[in-house]
């Protein structure tokens, strides 16, 4: 009697997801460019900028660039890295936005507020 090896069995699901990869790879760009801060949500078109503090309603928070995230194998799984300005500070952050079914209505209409500069500043 021989045994299953339970490596050979686990190597397809062991793989790393491959939208990490890309997630990482677009958050990695903008910080090159400077966008070193860091954005959350806090609730419906409202954001919390990490530098001051401030919680700016989305609408003035200024997209300057963003990086469309698809993921092959998943097509409800998707998201956008953007790269934001707080209009507090002045601060330069990123913030992944997840879109899909499973997203938070937070992330979807926040993303859908922010003031879109995109062009207008360093990316
Ligand atoms: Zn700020």
């Amino acid at each position: 009697m021989h045994k299953e090896d339970p490596m050979g069995v686990q190597t397809e699901a062991r793989r790393p997801p491959p939208e990490e990869d890309s997630i990482d790879d677009a958050t990695r760009r903008f910080l090159d460019l400077g966008f070193i801060g860091e954005f959350s949500i806090v609730g419906p078109r409202r954001m919390r900028c990490g530098a001051c503090r401030e919680e700016p309603a989305a609408g003035e928070v200024k997209l300057l660039a963003l990086e469309r995230v698809d993921v092959a194998t998943d097509p409800d799984d998707q998201s956008v890295v953007t790269a934001l300005e707080c209009p507090r500070c002045g601060a330069r952050g990123v913030h992944v936005f997840s879109f899909g079914p499973t997203a938070s209505m937070e992330d979807k209409s926040c993303f859908a507020a922010l003031r879109n500069e995109r062009g207008v500043g360093a990316a």
